[in-house]
């Protein structure tokens, strides 16, 4: 809950150093439309268009039954998700969302139909609007065809930086041979078009397999799964244990036994367990696997994020400092995770979601102990991935920029109002925004999303 005071403070302070007021983003409800007014999806422009069609058809068809199943021809049938869909932009139309598919460019002159196409109808778009681009890795592709989809990529972060009034803009980006249809498309794209990724903007988020699978419910893709939150206690820990519970899973929270009480107030308040923890102690794998299995008969997600700060210039830095943060940001997950991973208990399509920080990618001042962890998050999920393959599992992270926690509340009052506005929403992110995006890298419908960072950031600048 906002403090009005500070509220009123931070509205004084940005006001004083000359910033423009926020948008108020919308967050998802249950009950929302998933989108609230017409959608234009706009393909590739030249010669057929089959996977705009397709994305058009799967936006605009019919909701039956919420499953994915395959028709007569064996190819699958997805079921519609009801919305208004328009093919072509209609002069001074107003919309919600569109959905540029771009994945037939060869050239970078392929972009400009498809892509002028949209760009009279962004500024148009209704508060909280969504751009979504769909497009090809330009990994392994010829010169020209590298040059158009390496193009779409910086277009999109470019539109983000233009956007206003709480709109967003993002990327989905497939790899050769998956289709716009793959459940991790599908799951993509719908979790960028809803208020889910508020503040998600300026990313592109790569699709790297077929493997995963649609809920059978939108609303409840967790159902029936187990999940762990380290750091459930309080902040985006505990917001991670409710938006998982919302979305149907049991959740164990984990938290130190000094935050006992409220760490029971999280798990008694979405009907979970509390399991008081350090997770730096030596048997922290084997007491989360065995509080799991004991009380829930299962575990599936893992979501580490329990973390902690020792900010200090590097060459102040102090032994204390570093070690304590290696061993609670990054070394107790590499152990945890070898402990699930070596158990035999952790196959069934098992998601792994780390939390990382927009300072493990481009640095911070102060910041060397937590940036050599937060790095190693990427580094880990990404190398972890491949050993959860086999049973189709993943492992991915979230990297927040700054979030309205407890943990940034102790930073000074002006750093602190500057952090809020080095992004391109202008604002700070809530607990909940971080909390969607690990809901969604933990569903079903992420299993082709294959030890990536997606940044939860509102586009922050960072100097990458
Ligand atoms: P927070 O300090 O409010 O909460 C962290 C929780 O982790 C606390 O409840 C704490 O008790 C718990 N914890 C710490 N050490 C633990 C241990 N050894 N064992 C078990 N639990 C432990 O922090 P937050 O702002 O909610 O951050 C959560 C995560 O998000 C952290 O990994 C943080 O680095 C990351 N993050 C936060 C921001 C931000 O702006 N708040 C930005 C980027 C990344």
């Amino acid at each position: 809950m906002p403090n009005p005071i500070t509220t009123t403070l931070s509205a004084k302070l940005s006001e004083l150093l000359g910033f423009s007021p926020a948008a108020p983003l919308r967050r998802w409800a249950p009950g929302q439309p998933l989108v609230d007014g017409k959608v234009l999806v706009l393909g590739s422009g030249a010669g057929p268009d089959a996977d705009a069609d397709a994305i058009a058809a799967l936006l605009s068809g019919s909701p039956a039954e919420p499953s994915a199943t395959p028709d007569a021809s064996g190819d699958e049938v997805l079921d519609g998700w009801g919305l208004d869909v328009y093919r072509h932009p209609v002069p001074d139309e107003r919309y919600a969302a569109v959905v540029v598919v771009l994945t037939e460019v060869d050239h970078p002159g392929d972009l400009h139909a498809p892509l002028l196409a949209a760009a009279s109808t962004v500024k148009k778009l209704a508060r909280g609007g969504r751009v979504v681009t769909i497009s090809r890795s330009a990994a392994d592709a010829s010169p020209a065809v590298a040059a158009a989809r390496q193009g779409i990529d910086a277009v999109v972060r470019s539109i983000a930086k233009e956007s206003r009034g709480g709109t967003t803009a993002n990327g989905i980006v497939l790899a050769d041979g998956v289709p716009v249809t793959a459940a991790s498309a599908v799951g993509a794209l719908r979790f960028l078009l809803s208020t889910r990724s508020a503040f998600v903007h300026g990313q592109l988020l790569p699709v790297d397999t077929t493997a995963g699978a649609l809920p059978t419910d939108w609303d409840a893709p967790l159902d029936g799964r187990v999940a762990v939150v380290t750091g459930a206690a309080r902040g985006i820990g505990a917001a991670i244990a409710r938006t998982l519970a919302r979305d149907g899973a049991t959740v164990v929270a984990v938290d130190v036994p000094a935050a006992g009480e409220q760490l029971t107030a999280v798990a008694n308040g979405i009907r979970g367990t509390a399991l008081q923890l350090d997770i730096t102690s030596p048997d922290a794998g084997a007491a989360i696997l065995e509080h799991a299995l004991t009380r829930h008969g299962r575990l599936d997600v893992v979501v580490h994020n329990a973390g902690i700060t020792r900010d200090k210039l590097f060459a102040n830095m102090t032994d204390a400092q570093w070690d304590a943060v290696i061993a609670v940001n990054i070394a107790a997950q590499l152990a945890i995770n070898e402990a699930l991973l070596t158990s035999g208990d952790f196959t069934d399509a098992p998601r792994i979601v780390s939390i990382s920080s927009t300072t493990g990618l481009a640095g911070n001042r102060g910041q060397t102990n937590y940036a050599a962890t937060k790095g190693g998050v990427i580094g880990m999920v990404r190398a972890t991935a491949p050993l959860l393959e086999p049973f189709g599992g993943t492992a991915n992270a979230v990297a927040p920029g700054f979030i309205e926690t407890e943990m940034t509340a102790k930073m000074p009052a002006l750093p602190r109002q500057v952090a809020r506005q080095m992004n391109s929403l202008q604002q700070g992110g809530q607990p909940v925004d971080v909390a969607e995006a690990v809901a969604f890298l933990s569903s079903p419908q992420a299993g082709g999303i294959v030890g990536r960072t997606l940044r939860v950031c509102g586009q922050h600048v960072v100097g990458a």
